[in-house]
């Protein structure tokens, strides 16, 4: 085995004992949590190690990556688009991507609801109210997501977060999991959280993270 594998090997049997230990302590099991493996910024062979390590979701930040990467890889790897979405990429991000997690803008919603037949999205939440940072206003949240179903075509997963730099994970992953009961009141199909990242994705699954993204605890630093 190279020693490029065998890190990699390494390190993943690390996260999923991770998650398995932060799903017991949460009282979950870890079968309801999806390891998206981030693969942003390293080249197709890592990508390849980790196809034959049984990883299937990968997430990629941009899509003059993804849109290279997804193509060499079998139909059963599922591509997450998890970066800032800029208009004049959408419709390449549409043919490659099966899940995009930032969906924040509507004049993005409606172009993205016009070139596809149907995607599945999740839409980005800002934890913090700094719109910088990417993610739909909390306040805003409610009429966003009705919008987005009127669209008919996009079919909305649940919420996506990135923990603000300033707060502790798990307090601003506590009130992402509120917002997200409450969005499932009026959007029964919508109950997933796609939140947690190397550093805080046991916050994460005790907060009902159902997808974390995780790129550097896998891969290392790039
Ligand atoms: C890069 C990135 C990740 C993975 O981050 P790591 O800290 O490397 O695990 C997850 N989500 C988003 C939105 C990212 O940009």
């Amino acid at each position: 085995m190279s020693n490029r594998k065998s890190e990699i090997e390494a390190n993943l049997a690390d996260v999923k004992s991770r998650i398995e230990k932060a799903a017991k302590a949460a009282g979950r099991s870890a079968d309801e949590i999806t390891l998206v493996a981030v693969t942003k910024n390293f080249p197709v062979s890592d990508i390849e190690i980790l196809y034959e390590l049984g990883i299937r979701n990968f997430g990629e930040n941009r899509d003059q990556e993804g849109s290279i990467k997804a193509p060499q890889f079998p139909d059963d790897c599922i591509w997450h688009f998890q970066g800032q979405i800029q208009s004049n990429k959408l419709k390449s991000i549409a043919i490659w991507a099966d899940v995009v997690h930032s969906l924040d803008d509507l004049s993005h919603a409606k172009k993205l609801s016009s070139l596809v037949a149907d995607q599945d999205i999740f839409i980005q939440l800002s934890l913090d109210n700094q719109p910088n940072r990417g993610g739909v206003a909390l306040d805003d949240l409610d009429s966003f997501a009705r919008s987005i179903a009127e669209l008919g075509n996009l079919n909305i997963r649940g919420l996506m977060a990135v923990a603000p730099l300033d707060e502790e994970p798990k307090l601003a992953f506590a009130r992402l999991n509120l917002l997200s009961k409450q969005l499932v009141k009026s959007l029964p199909m919508a109950g997933e959280i796609s939140a947690g990242m190397s550093n805080d994705f046991e916050a994460a699954i005790s907060e009902g993270a159902t997808l974390i993204r995780i790129g550097s605890q896998i891969l290392g630093v790039r």
